[in-house]
């Protein structure tokens, strides 16, 4: 049965093969391979992992209005680092386990330029620092102390992200002190976040206050530019969520990324890539989703468990999708 993802993702193949003149016939087999090229019809698109509504929102109008993807990521993920209800993210985001909040994020535009910033402390908008980065050093990341230096030297400001929920629920949990993900329970959540602005203009975003409990000092894959993130402009974006460890073994975005422009579609390229940590690792305890979209604003979404969602705007309602996975 064709389901509705299905039938978006058909719709947008059969436009995008006639706007490049193959026409029907060569949409007839589902899974012929579309080249993305960069004569390709672009479409303004905000994708961003789990059901992050207000964040899609804001970037989008940021879109709407004309502005670049690259600003447009930067706003929709601040809502999401400066929301204390969000426990995976920024201020209120939950501790590592010497009850300490350390920050991970990451930044690329449509040139290939990027920043990132990695075990940051105090800083309610990482995402903000690392395009700092990006644009006032020669580098493309900066951890700890350091990170912490030069955001104050940009003008940032100390702040305790510490909520009084996030330590109460640290101090139960010191009770056992179990380190165990739990599957697509809200101990981690980051929003990775790609989008094309109406010039057609990739950039993308991704921040987390990582694995909730982790050790002190460990980063994941949300602020490593091919792992958490990754666009090229002439190709589409993928952002990643889940357990990092895993997908820094598997440089997942990057991977999704390439296969794309080698001709998957933005959901073929996200199961070979879920397809490649199942193949290789202890992947039943774990989740990780990927979501991407391609340059004709083609898009899709995969997971290693079910649960994984992905929010998706291309007009301007906000759609949530549920992504289909690995383990049924
Ligand atoms: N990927 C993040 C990390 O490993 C966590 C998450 O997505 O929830 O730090």
């Amino acid at each position: 049965m064709l389901n509705r993802r299905k039938f978006i993702h058909r719709s947008a193949l059969s436009s995008l093969l006639a706007a490049i003149g193959l026409g029907s016939t060569a949409c007839a087999s589902e899974e012929k391979v579309t080249p993305i090229t960069t004569t390709t019809t672009t479409k303004p698109t905000v994708i961003a992992t789990w059901e992050r509504r207000a964040a899609n929102q804001t970037a989008w109008q940021v879109i709407q209005k004309g502005g670049r993807a690259l600003d447009a990521v930067e706003a929709g993920v601040k809502v999401l680092e400066a929301d204390e209800n969000d426990q995976s993210v920024g201020y209120g985001g939950r501790p590592d386990r010497e009850g300490k909040v350390t920050l991970d994020a990451c930044i690329m535009d449509e040139k290939g330029d990027c920043g990132s910033v990695c075990f940051l402390q105090g800083i309610k908008h990482p995402i903000s620092v690392a395009r700092k980065v990006m644009e006032e050093t020669p580098h493309v990341i900066l951890a700890g102390e350091g990170a912490l230096k030069f955001a104050l030297a940009q003008g940032f400001k100390v702040e305790n992200l510490l909520t009084e929920k996030s330590k109460k629920e640290y101090e139960a949990w010191l009770v056992n002190t179990e380190y165990k993900p739990v599957i697509n329970i809200e101990n981690h959540d980051t929003i990775g976040m790609v989008a094309i602005d109406q010039a057609g203009n990739i950039s993308g975003a991704c921040t987390t206050s990582g694995m909730a409990y982790k050790m002190h000092g460990r980063v994941g894959d949300s602020p490593i530019i091919g792992a958490g993130l990754f666009v090229d402009n002439e190709v589409g974006g993928a952002a990643a969520t889940g357990v990092g460890e895993a997908v820094l073994k598997t440089l997942g975005s990057f991977l999704v990324v390439e296969l794309m422009r080698q001709g998957k579609t933005p959901q073929e390229a996200c199961e070979e890539a879920v397809n490649r940590i199942a193949k290789n690792q202890h992947y039943k305890d774990i989740q990780v989703g990927y979501c991407a979209v391609n340059k004709a604003g083609q898009y899709g979404g995969y997971s290693v468990q079910p649960g994984f969602s992905y929010v998706v705007n291309q007009k301007e309602e906000t759609e949530l999708f549920q992504a289909t996975s690995f383990i049924q």
